[in-house]
């Protein structure tokens, strides 16, 4: 039930959780981090229950890398199992998402046709795989994330990261709140400007519709129609 996301100058694994426990007041079942580490490997960690068993799990199993995206999750679809949490990652691809994708059975029946099976239960994992599908097509990440946005339907928040992309994630909301967080030679998405406020007091809203390219050097924002658009930014005190 919450979002965050980090293209950092440090290890992002323990800023990733530290900021889902700010996000821990909405509620959650599990919880889970991704992250792109300096070769360009992208790899996940996921653990059912309480943050603790998330950090414990990464002080035994450690996530290296810069940048990251981390999400607690309120199962809506498919129970609170470890292969059910977030993120959902298909090839280059890992996806965190609140809410509800509700074409997520004609996604995947459609996917079925192409012979591509789901690992879970859950409406998040289609997104995951229609962007690697596009990307195993040719498109970009940039592209293939666009591709699968326009497919749609629902209320959602998501964030994407890609294996080999060290300086890149995509945010985009329909429905449901999300953040961008401007730091210096950083920059962070999240549920709202809470779990941002260790890192930034900097902060623009996405609105409905819009999707966001991030890399450490600044935002792109693109509205509902596709086209490049410009959102304020504002100083959120947060008062923490
Ligand atoms: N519908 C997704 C799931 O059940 C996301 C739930 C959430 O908002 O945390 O996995």
């Amino acid at each position: 039930c919450g979002i965050i996301g980090i293209l950092g100058s440090h290890e992002v694994s323990p800023q990733l959780v530290d900021a889902l426990r700010r996000l821990e007041y909405r509620g959650y079942d599990s919880a889970g981090v991704a992250t792109v580490d300096a070769s360009g490997r992208l790899d996940r960690r996921r653990a059912v229950g309480k943050l603790v068993n998330l950090s414990d799990r990464l002080v035994h199993d450690p996530l290296p890398g810069h940048a990251g995206i981390g999400h607690t999750r309120w199962a809506t679809h498919g129970p609170a199992t470890e292969v059910n949490a977030h993120p959902h990652q298909s090839g280059p691809v890992a996806v965190v998402h609140n809410g509800i994708i509700e074409n997520f059975r004609e996604l995947r029946e459609e996917l079925a046709s192409l012979g591509i099976q789901p690992q879970s239960q859950t409406d998040t994992e289609t997104v995951a795989l229609w962007t690697a599908h596009y990307m195993a097509a040719g498109a970009s990440p940039v592209e293939a994330a666009r591709k699968t946005l326009a497919r749609l339907k629902g209320a959602f928040a998501l964030a994407f990261l890609f294996d080999g992309e060290q300086d890149l994630m995509i945010a985009a909301r329909k429905g449901s709140p999300l953040a961008i967080g401007h730091g210096d030679g950083e920059m962070f998405i999240g549920s709202d400007a809470v779990a941002l406020a260790p890192f930034t007091d900097r902060i623009t809203y996405l609105e409905d519709g819009d999707h966001a390219v991030l890399t450490r050097a600044g935002v792109q924002i693109f509205d509902a129609a596709g086209n490049r658009t410009h959102r304020a930014e504002a100083r959120i005190d947060t008062g923490t």
